[in-house]
C-alpha cells in the first residue's frame, strides 16, 4: 500500500490485548485522561512517520502503540528471566516457563533422577528435572574465572590463565548467569511478598555508550537499599523474519526494527548550561522526534547490530513497567517512582501504574540535578515554572553548591520541599555507571561495539553481585537492607 492510498484518519484504536490499552489522551488534568473510547480522539496517519492520537479536548497527541507487541514483549522478557530454570517445558501447556522456584503450587515433586529432583506438572503431567538439584562440579574453576572478571582482567587474559578457549570461556559465562537468574528469582520472590510503601529510581542509558547500537538499557532500583528489581534491553539475540520498516502500530510485530544503518551527521551533544536551560533543550529534543516515545527516533545514530534484533524502545520500557507491577505486592500503600526528564519513561510509568494515579496512590516525578547538588539538603527557596509543550510544573531550588528541579507528574501541587529533599534517581543511575567502570575493557571494547549478545550474561551477573554479594561501608548488601537476607553471599555461595 502506498502512502496517498492510506486514509488519513482512522476510527478505530490499535485493539486491547490482555484487558490492555495504552492508547489514550495521557494529560492527567485532561477529561480524556485515559479514557479509550475512539470518539474523544481524532487519530492521524497523515504522516506515516508520525501516526498520532490528537485529544479533542486537549490537544495532546500521544504516539499509538500495539498493545499485543507490548504483551509479546513482556512475554519475551519473563521467559529470559527465567530461561534455564526447572519449568514445566510443553509448549501448549499454561504452566510452560513458569518455573517450581516460584510456581511451587503447579507441580508435584516426582522422585529422582539420578541424585536430580524430579518434578510432574500438574497441568500436563509432563515431568522434569530440576537441572540446579545436584552439586556444581565447575564450581571451583567458575568461581576464578569471575574473580578475574570482576578485578578486570580481559576475556583473552583469563582464557590464558585458566587455559580455556574463549568459547569455553562464553559456555561458563551463559552457564553462571543461568545460575545468577536461579539466585534472583528466590530473591525477586521474597521482595514480592513484603507489602511496604515502596520508592523507586528507574534510568534509562545506552548499554554500550560509545557504540551507538541503539540497545538501550533500563533499571530501576529501590531507592533506600539500592537492590536492583529489574533490568531490560531492546536487544533479542535471535533474528526475527516479520520487522516493518514503519512503525505501524496496527501491525503485529512491529516492534522490531528493521537491521539498518542509520546515520545522521549534524548530531550536536547537550553543551553544559543552567538547569532551566538544559531541561527546555531536552523537552525540544523530545518533540523533535518522529515518535515522542522513541528515543531511537530523533537525532541519533544507529550502527545496527551484526547478529540478533533490535527492539523499538517503547516496546521494552513499557513492558519494564509491566513486569515491575507484577513484581511488586499489589497491597502496597504507596509507591514513588523517581526518573530522568524522558518523555518514555513517565507515559510508559503512567499509563501501566493507571489505577494508582486514577486513586492518588503513586508519585511518579522527574528529577534533574546538577553534579553539584548535594543529596539530602533542605531546599530554601523554591521557584516554580511551567516548562515544554505540557507547561509541566517544575519546581526549582538554587544555593551555593549547585541546583535541582524535581516535576510532580501525577499532577501533585504539594510537599515541593519534600521532594526536592528526597527525589533521586542516583540508585539505579550509580548502578548503571558502576557496570561501566567495572567492565569497561568488555563494554567498549571496539571488537564488541555491534555484538552487544556477549555482555548479556554479565548483566544477570552483574545484578546478582550487586544485590547479593557487594557490601556498602557498613558491610550490608542490598538485599540485606531489604531484610531478604541475614548475612552477604560469597561469591563461593552464589555458584552453588
Ligand atoms: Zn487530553
Ligand atoms: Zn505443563
Amino acid at each position: 500500500m502506498t502512502s496517498s492510498s492510506l486514509p488519513t484518519t482512522l476510527d478505530q484504536l490499535p485493539p486491547a490485548c490482555d484487558d490492555i490499552q495504552f492508547n489514550y489522551c495521557k494529560t492527567v488534568a485532561c477529561a480524556n485522561f485515559s479514557r479509550t473510547e475512539p470518539q474523544l480522539y481524532v487519530l492521524q496517519n497523515s504522516n506515516l512517520q508520525r501516526p498520532v492520537l490528537i485529544c479533542r479536548e486537549c490537544g495532546a497527541f500521544p504516539p499509538v502503540l500495539s498493545n499485543h507487541d507490548v504483551v509479546a514483549e513482556k512475554q519475551r522478557l519473563k521467559l529470559e528471566q527465567y530461561s534455564g530454570l526447572a519449568a514445566c517445558s510443553n509448549n501448549d501447556c499454561p504452566h510452560n516457563g513458569l518455573p517450581v522456584l516460584t510456581y511451587r503450587q503447579y507441580y508435584h515433586a516426582f522422585g529422582f533422577s539420578g541424585e536430580r529432583q524430579r518434578y510432574r506438572c500438574k497441568a500436563c503431567h509432563h515431568t522434569f528435572v530440576d537441572p540446579w538439584s545436584s552439586s556444581n562440579n565447575k564450581h571451583q574453576l567458575q568461581q576464578k574465572l569471575l574473580a578475574y572478571l570482576f578485578t578486570g582482567y580481559t576475556v583473552r587474559e583469563i582464557c590464558r590463565r585458566l587455559t580455556m578457549n574463549p568459547k569455553t570461556f562464553y559456555d561458563q559465562l551463559n552457564k553462571i548467569a543461568a545460575r545468577c537468574r536461579r539466585q534472583l528469582t528466590i530473591f525477586d520472590a521474597r521482595l514480592s511478598k513484603q507489602s511496604l510503601a515502596r520508592q523507586l529510581a528507574t534510568d534509562l542509558t545506552p548499554l554500550q555508550p560509545q557504540s551507538n547500537n541503539g540497545v538501550l538499557w533500563i533499571a530501576t532500583a529501590e531507592v533506600n537499599s539500592g537492590y536492583v528489581m529489574s533490568q531490560h534491553v531492546n536487544y533479542q539475540t535471535q533474528p526475527v523474519t516479520t520487522s516493518v520498516t514503519h512503525h505501524d502500530a496496527y501491525q503485529l510485530g512491529t516492534r522490531f526494527i528493521t537491521p539498518h544503518n542509520n546515520q545522521t551527521s549534524n548530531y550536536t551533544p547537550i553543551l553544559s548550561q543552567g538547569l532551566l536551560a538544559h531541561i527546555d533543550t531536552t523537552y525540544r529534543q523530545i518533540l523533535a522526534r518522529k515518535n515522542m516515545e522513541n528515543p531511537l527516533s530523533g537525532n541519533v545514530t544507529i550502527n545496527y547490530p551484526t547478529k540478533g534484533c533490535l527492539i523499538r524502545p517503547q516496546y521494552t520500557v513499557y513492558s519494564h513497567f509491566l513486569y515491575l507491577r507484577e513484581l511488586l505486592n499489589p497491597n502496597i500503600p504507596t509507591l514513588t517512582v523517581f526518573m530522568p526528564q524522558e518523555t518514555l519513561l513517565r507515559s510508559a510509568c503512567l499509563s501501566v501504574f493507571i489505577d494508582r494515579i486514577n486513586n492518588h496512590t503513586i508519585d511518579p516525578l522527574y528529577v534533574v540535578e546538577d553534579q553539584q547538588w548535594q543529596h539530602g539538603q533542605h531546599a530554601e527557596k523554591i521557584d516554580i515554572v511551567l516548562m515544554g509543550w505540557w507547561r509541566d510544573r517544575w519546581a526549582f531550588s538554587r544555593n551555593n553548591s549547585g541546583s535541582k528541579g524535581i516535576c510532580h507528574l501525577g499532577g501533585n501541587k504539594k510537599d515541593q520541599q519534600h521532594w526536592l529533599t528526597i527525589a533521586s534517581h542516583r540508585a539505579a543511575t550509580t548502578y548503571q555507571q558502576r557496570f561501566y567502570d567495572q567492565f569497561n575493557h568488555m563494554v567498549n571494547e571496539p571488537r564488541r561495539k555491534l555484538r552487544p549478545a556477549s555482555l548479556l550474561p554479565l548483566l544477570d551477573i552483574y545484578r546478582a553481585w550487586h544485590n547479593l554479594c557487594h557490601q556498602n561501608k557498613a558491610g550490608i548488601t542490598p538485599a540485606q537492607t531489604l531484610g531478604l537476607m541475614s548475612s552477604p553471599m560469597t561469591l563461593e555461595q552464589l555458584l552453588q
